[in-house]
């Protein structure tokens, strides 16, 4: 029996999914495969494991897993179960990829859908498990549909040995025909349980005018708008980066002080929400009109219309509760307001997990709360008490090139499924208002949907994941079903013609052993090829350390970043030129220097070692603590690693790393030569300017466009003849990082 408190028992009994418990858990007893589908907040991720729990689906022996397809959702998640559940972490504990909390007593399992496939790799038949929960199923990530398609092959098997394992899909749309109706994935259409969930009506407010690209300038004026206009209501700000969310912190937290001690008195507070008082809430709720937040094929009455005319603040008020708070900006906004305190609060992925947690908790009395996130708040987490959402209509993106398997972030548009997703968050505990930045006409524009993953990850990924899998037992069917099911719906006829001979010759030939020994090591094939090619000269403690640096990724602070008044620009600037200055440190001197950014980062991770790694190294010089920490953890996975392929290797993490010699940097540059071979790029020649937009510019094989040394590179000022990239990352420009000098034959 589960003791919980008499806090935890009240919310629960408040969430829809508890009304449903016993039909959900007849379905699961009595179905193999399940699917689950319910609006955000209605209880899914932290409920069923309980369910589960409780009617005895947990014991040592076996545990209850759950994937999340994101790192914050897995780790917040498991802390909020265990909080219900009053067991501790060794009991409902969770795994992400470089750190966890998981015993010998854990019993109920948060992860991400990567560490599941990890998993999968070692234990085909996920001995340990007695049941599956797949999270979040609606977002497609691309090791989500694979572990779909993976556990519909061994939910079967599973049978067979008379060891059943349960699967249960749970997904916060209702649109799961994908998995329902692909009789190749599932023989027996698996029931669908829906969970009602309450949901207010939310009105939707679109911009008249697009912004060009300030859209996180205009979020700063709606929000001072919503904070100064309306009534009481946490507000939700959707954009699309950290460094965004940062800034935007910084400015409100300016405008609208927070102290400690300078909150409104309970005497005070109708200041503090100035609206209160004047607007009934009786009248509130049922003068807004209920829309459909699953169909737009009809924009809402009274919303969206850019012809109506809503610049006259007088007509704003009069027609009651329109709320029309105007597309345009105003100075004053930037005026600092203390006696309207907001209570701002970032969240994103790589956020320290208490400081996420801060959320969930009510703002301090006689404020206003205000978090700004990240498409983390789009459906993995639900903030109580949101009743505004000023979305920015944008969302930042990995993209892959198909044919130059080139990797770029870009800020998009959203769908229009993510975009009433976003709106969804104002209306759960009563009516709300999502403030678009966009006009209705650009709406109508967005994709439906947004593609899954996989039908736009390159292949070569996929295909090694499979082979380690020993998926050469499994038929094309099975694969199809595995990996690229819907890749068959999605893709052109002739794309997946391609993709299937591509598959089914890569299949056919048995793994080599440098592709066994690759598959072994967590990280990208490319990476993994180039530890396997480290032996010689002593070098694979460095490429272990490249290779971790380069996973992790982001190692550096960002000094861009658009600072709030002159003392932080100042700061930022000391700390800019102290990072440059140890940035010359780091890169070494004489032919060290051609290894590029990749000798840098070498050089960083090893003095952070040095000095024992903590907050303060650094803080001061420009790195970034939490990758530092990851940089470790994986540089120790990947030493084991290394180690248990060549016995004879006897790696060890030397905190006391000394810098690479003379011939191992040029190992190394081979090394990484080989590894990054396709990533290859030459200067233009004088004589090949054309064209301006061609200056100091380099030439891929892959691309037509020019692509950049960025200036934060210590290759900027040499721009050498031939160099290799990490990656493409699309700004202004295509500015390549991670970038090491190549020597011409
Ligand atoms: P779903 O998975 O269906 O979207 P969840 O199970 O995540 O729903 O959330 C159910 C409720 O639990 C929400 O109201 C949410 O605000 C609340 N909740 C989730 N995590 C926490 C937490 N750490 N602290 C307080 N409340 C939380
Ligand atoms: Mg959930």
């Amino acid at each position: 029996p589960v003791d919980r408190s008499a806090e935890v028992q009240e919310a629960r009994l408040k969430l829809p999914i508890l009304a449903e418990e016993q039909v959900v858990m007849e379905a699961i007893n009595e179905n193999p495969i399940v699917i689950i589908c319910g609006e955000t907040g209605s209880g899914k991720t932290t409920q069923v494991p309980q369910f589960l729990y409780e009617a005895g689906y947990a014991s040592s022996s076996g545990a209850i897993g759950i994937t999340e397809p994101r790192r914050v959702a897995a780790v917040s998640m498991s802390q909020r179960v265990a909080k219900e559940m009053n067991l501790s972490h060794r009991v409902v504990s969770y795994q992400i990829r470089y750190e966890g909390n998981v015993t010998d007593e854990t019993q109920i399992k948060f992860m991400t859908d990567g560490v599941l496939l990890k998993e999968i790799q070692k234990d085909f038949l996920l001995s340990k498990y007695k049941v599956i929960i797949i999270d979040e199923a609606h977002e497609r990530s691309m090791y989500t549909d694979i572990l779909i398609g993976l556990l519909s092959r061994i939910v079967p098997l599973r049978h067979k040995k008379g060891l059943p394992l349960k699967l249960i899909i749970m997904s916060a749309t209702l649109r799961v025909e994908d998995f329902t109706d692909n009789t190749r994935l599932f023989s027996v259409k698996p029931p669908v349980i829906q969970v009602d969930a309450r949901q207010f009506p939310v009105t939707v407010h679109f911009n008249k005018k697009t912004p060009l690209d300030d859209y996180s300038g205009e979020c700063f004026r709606k929000v001072c708008k919503i904070h100064r206009m309306l009534p009481a209501g946490g507000i939700l700000v959707f954009l699309t980066g950290q460094a965004e969310v940062h800034s935007l912190c910084r400015r409100l937290r300016k405008a609208f002080p927070y102290q400690k001690n300078n909150t409104c008195s309970a005497v005070q507070s109708a200041v503090c929400t100035p609206l209160n008082v004047v607007l009934s809430p009786l009248l509130f709720p049922q003068t807004l009109p209920k829309i459909d937040l699953s169909s737009y094929s009809v924009v809402p009455v009274d919303e969206g219309d850019e012809d109506r005319d809503g610049d006259s603040d007088a007509d704003a008020a009069g027609s009651d509760l329109d709320l029309d708070l105007g597309d345009g900006d105003s100075e004053e906004d930037e005026k600092s307001d203390s006696s309207l305190p907001l209570f701002v609060l970032p969240l994103y992925s790589l956020l320290a997990p208490e400081k996420q947690a801060k959320v969930f908790q009510a703002p301090p009395a006689g404020t206003r709360l205000c978090v700004v996130a990240t498409n983390v708040a789009e459906t993995s987490l639900t903030i109580p008490g949101i009743k505004y959402v000023v979305d920015c209509g944008k969302v930042k993106k990995r993209f892959y090139d198909r044919i130059t398997g080139v990797s770029s972030f870009r800020v998009t548009w959203i769908s229009q499924a993510s975009a009433n997703q976003r709106a969804g968050r104002a209306g759960r505990t009563e009516p709300g208002h999502c403030y678009r930045l966009y006009s209705s006409a650009v709406f109508m524009d967005f994709e439906k949907f947004s593609a899954p993953e996989i039908t736009k990850r390159p292949v070569e990924d996929l295909i090694l994941q499979m082979k380690a899998l020993n998926i050469e037992k499994v038929s094309w069917e099975g694969l199809c079903a595995a990996a690229a099911f819907k890749v068959v719906a999605l893709r052109s006829q002739k794309q997946t013609e391609r993709l299937k001979q591509q598959l089914a010759a890569k299949l056919s030939c048995p793994i080599s052993p440098l592709g066994r020994v690759m598959a072994t090591f967590p990280v990208a094939p490319r990476y993994a090829k180039m530890l396997a090619l480290s032996r010689q000269q002593d070098c694979l403690p460095y490429s272990i350390t490249i290779v971790s640096a380069m996973t992790v990724r982001e190692l550096f602070e960002e000094f861009d970043r658009p600072a709030v008044s002159e003392a932080e620009a100042a700061q930022l600037k000391g700390k800019r030129a102290r990072f440059l200055q140890m940035q010359k440190v780091w890169a070494g001197q004489g032919p060290m220097q051609k290894l590029g950014d990749l000798m840098v980062m070498l050089g960083a991770v090893g003095a952070c070692e040095y000095s024992g790694c903590t907050r303060e190294f650094c803080e001061e010089n420009g790195l970034r603590y939490k990758a530092m920490l990851e940089i470790r953890h994986l540089r120790g996975q990947l030493t084991t690693a290394v180690n248990s392929v060549c016995t004879d290797a006897g790696l060890y993490v030397d905190p006391k790393m000394q810098p690479p010699t003379e011939a191992q940097v040029t190992c190394l540059r081979q090394i990484v030569l080989a590894g990054l071979g396709d990533h290859l790029a030459r200067r233009v020649q004088a004589e090949e300017l054309l064209d301006d937009k061609w200056k100091n510019a380099y030439k891929t094989a892959l691309l037509e466009d020019p692509v950049f040394i960025h200036p934060s590179s210590v290759l900027f000022k040499e721009l050498p003849e031939f160099v290799v990239y990490q990656e493409i990352v699309e700004t202004t420009k295509l500015y390549m990082k991670g970038v090491s000098a190549v020597e011409p034959e």
